[in-house]
């Protein structure tokens, strides 16, 4: 390895997120549970048998001055697209460019 540059970080935990359009109350929503099961349940209306598609990925992090973030790439990957969860890098705080902790 000689990656000198030191550029390439060490990937966060990051995770899928889900994306679903209910057939009841009708909102587009993407729903972030690290490390959940395949969405079934519309957590709105609480309508049965949603069926959710990829919808990105998504890291938390936490800023020593704004607390908890969540970063969510809402770019579902297919053929070259979108993101998965293994294409995360150090993520710094968007509001103040902390790095994450
Ligand atoms: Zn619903
Ligand atoms: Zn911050």
């Amino acid at each position: 390895m000689t990656e000198a540059s030191g550029w390439r970080h060490q990937p966060v935990t990051a995770h899928p997120v889900s994306r679903l359009r209910c057939p009841e109350c009708n909102w587009l929503q993407l729903v972030a549970t690290a490390g959940g099961p395949p969405v079934t349940e519309c957590p709105w209306c609480w309508w049965s048998g949603v069926e959710a598609e990829p919808g990105g990925a998504f890291a938390a992090l936490t800023c020593p001055a704004h607390g908890p973030v969540l970063v969510v790439i809402p770019e579902a990957g297919n053929e070259g697209g979108g993101i998965s969860p293994d294409d995360f890098a150090d993520l710094c705080c968007p509001h103040c460019r902390q790095p994450a902790g």
